[in-house]
């Protein structure tokens, strides 16, 4: 148990060294700033090292394309509950970004005239949904490898100090509420540091670490929000996770919509495409959400394919061998590490699996962290930025379009560390610490070493999974969610009581685990709380009892559900808030019933 607590300065702290916490210190370290970037991982193993398909960018490489329609799916993809000013600011700027990264170096597939290759994906279309189109800038089947090394290299370069297998433990808030840094343990000694700081931006990543079945890294525990929480800051849209269609069957390992993009399809147990009767126009192409529904829809009128019936296939094969090689070679190693096939030869077996979070830490598109105050008014937290996934700004609305996730890392870092830059400029002096700076921290940790009641975090972490997955899952009833919310509190009963086996020979590792129990059950409640309390089908929220109707198509309830949500973690409640329907400059895309 760590007992001595030192502390450090700095003018900014990230949390976080994935994409979207190394484009923002890029930013900050270019301007001079002293900046500190923790991480429980080395840099490069971060999440976004895992994005296989592409950034979303309107370069209009292979065919024409603008800014426009990718504005207008990115609204119709996330269900109209996107906020359409962050909208516009995101895909306004996504081609200055990414040609910002090809001037960094990062090795992009090119067309035979030197351009960026661009693939489709699910829900980029041309002309407002006429068409498919190529907007996914892609570097094989590696793009978030590439884009993570490229940016760990220049950080090198710009003298950014990395703080590796650190992890934070929580925010220092001083009696305004200002945040003032963060404290934060040193993996291999266990002491307990506070890193003092004008600004501290969170970049953790998605919490997807709180379903069983997942393509997430097992670091993806949602940190962010946790600290987000226990400092009584309010979490966002939690209630929608998106389900990834192409998830390997019995493994959970993501296979990119990049395949589908390339000419995979999907097929029934009748060798049927049947993805071409729900949406005629996009087909294997259209987004996730409404994928992974179809696909449930074969399974569960008995077209699943396997001895259970309890998955649909993936054919790759006619594309080829040299394409499969040349665009998707991770997927090839994938097929043959996780489901035993070749499938440059035979189908792979897939389920929808989660994927990604589009709830988080509110923030504005400065990245600045915001509470609200009354239906209109968004209150800043001075001192306190969030980015990537663990953020919500909010461009996902109720569902993410594949590609937006890397795009709005690199977008919204940037702009947060612009923004911090002036911040810094302004605020010369650094905010004093409170004398109880490192007390949160010192009683959780003290608790883990005092408690003895037998209650080890990976058996309450494997019931919250357990729970989250049969609860909050692909597919959700109003009774499986009710009875959810009075599960996850009584874990959270138990993890409070959670202690550490074998204490005379217990690693750092171990407190780090039990100390990303106390972040899940954060993330966790918030979802089931809000999932349960949305009484509509919206985007990736589909609940069996609210179904397609005359009254409400989709499942969709515009009249009451039109909003945002916002879970407070100190008395377990919810408030709303509008949906910003207004962009920057152009009109904004009104509601209407999503098909394809
Ligand atoms: C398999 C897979 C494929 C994907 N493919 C695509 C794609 O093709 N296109 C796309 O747009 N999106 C894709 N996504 C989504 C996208 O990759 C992620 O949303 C994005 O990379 C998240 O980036 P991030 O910077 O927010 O966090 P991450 O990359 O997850 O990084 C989080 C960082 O926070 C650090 N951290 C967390 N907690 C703490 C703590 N307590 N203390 C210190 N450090 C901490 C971690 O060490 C890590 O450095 C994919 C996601 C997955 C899982």
């Amino acid at each position: 148990m760590a007992t001595q607590v030192t502390k450090r300065k700095f003018d900014v702290v990230i949390v976080g060294a994935g994409g979207s916490g190394m484009r923002a210190s890029l930013q900050l370290a270019r301007a001079g700033l002293n900046v500190a970037v923790l991480s429980k991982v080395f840099p490069t193993r971060s999440h976004t090292v895992a994005a296989q398909g592409g950034i979303g960018a309107s370069l209009g490489n292979m065919n024409e394309d603008n800014w426009h329609y990718h504005f207008y799916d990115t609204v119709k993809g996330g269900d109209w509950l996107s906020d359409q000013d962050a909208v516009e600011f995101m895909c306004r700027e996504a081609p200055k970004v990414v040609y910002d990264l090809e001037h960094m170096g990062m090795p992009f597939d090119r067309n035979p005239d030197g351009t960026i290759y661009q693939r489709p994906f699910g829900g980029h279309t041309a002309n407002y949904g006429e068409k498919a189109v190529e907007r996914a800038c892609a570097a094989a089947d590696r793009t978030g490898h590439a884009m993570l090394h490229t940016l760990y290299q220049q950080n090198v370069a710009a003298k950014t100090s990395f703080f590796v297998e650190w992890m934070a433990l929580d925010l220092i808030r001083d009696a305004e509420g200002d945040v003032v840094g963060v404290t934060a343990m040193e993996m291999e000694t266990g002491d307990v540091h506070i890193l003092q700081a004008k600004t501290t931006l969170l970049a953790t990543g998605g919490a997807g670490r709180i379903f069983a079945a997942s393509t997430n890294a097992f670091i993806n525990t949602g940190d962010g929000l946790g600290m987000a929480a226990r400092a009584g800051l309010p979490l966002q849209d939690m209630e929608f996770w998106q389900f990834h269609p192409t998830g390997v069957h019995g493994a959970g390992v993501l296979l990119t919509e990049g395949c589908r993009g390339e000419g995979a399809i999907l097929l029934n147990s009748n060798g049927e495409r049947f993805m071409e009767r729900y949406a005629p126009t996009l087909k294997d192409l259209a987004p996730r959400d409404f994928v992974s529904r179809c696909m449930d829809q074969e399974i569960k009128e008995g077209r699943g394919c396997g001895p259970n019936k309890d998955h649909v296939l993936l054919k790759l094969d006619h594309l080829g061998a040299e394409t499969i090689m040349k665009r998707l070679p991770s997927v090839f190693e994938i097929g043959h590490n996780f489901a035993n096939v070749d499938i440059t030869r035979e189908p792979i077996p897939v389920v929808p699996t989660i994927h990604y979070q589009m709830g988080g830490i509110p923030t504005n598109i400065n990245g600045q962290v915001v509470t609200k105050k009354d239906d209109v008014t968004n209150t800043v937290v001075n001192g306190l930025y969030a980015v990537g996934e663990c953020s919500c700004v909010s461009v996902h609305g109720a569902n993410r379009l594949g590609t937006n996730s890397l795009l709005d890392l690199l977008v919204f870092g940037r702009a947060a560390g612009n923004h911090i830059v002036e911040f810094n400029n302004k605020n010369k002096e650094h905010k004093d610490l409170p004398k109880d700076a490192a007390d949160l921290s010192l009683a959780r940790l003290a608790r883990l070493d005092s408690s003895t009641s037998g209650e080890y975090a990976q058996d309450v972490a494997n019931d919250i999974r357990a729970s989250m997955q049969l609860h909050a899952g692909v597919f959700r009833t109003q009774k499986s969610m009710d009875e959810g919310v009075v599960k996850i509190a009584e874990l959270r009963e138990r993890v409070k009581s959670i202690g550490l086996k074998d204490k005379s020979k217990v690693f750092n590792t171990a407190r780090i685990e039990a100390l990303e129990v106390d972040n899940l059950i954060e993330a966790a409640q918030a979802t089931i709380v809000s999932a349960a309390a949305r009484h509509e089908s919206r985007g990736a929220h589909t609940v069996d009892d609210y179904a397609d109707s005359a009254e409400f198509p989709n499942g969709r309830n515009d009249k009451e559900w039109h909003k945002h949500t916002l879970w407070h973690s100190a008395d377990n409640s919810l408030s709303y808030k509008s949906v910003q329907m207004k962009p920057l400059t152009v009109d904004s895309v009104p509601l209407k019933v999503r098909t394809f």
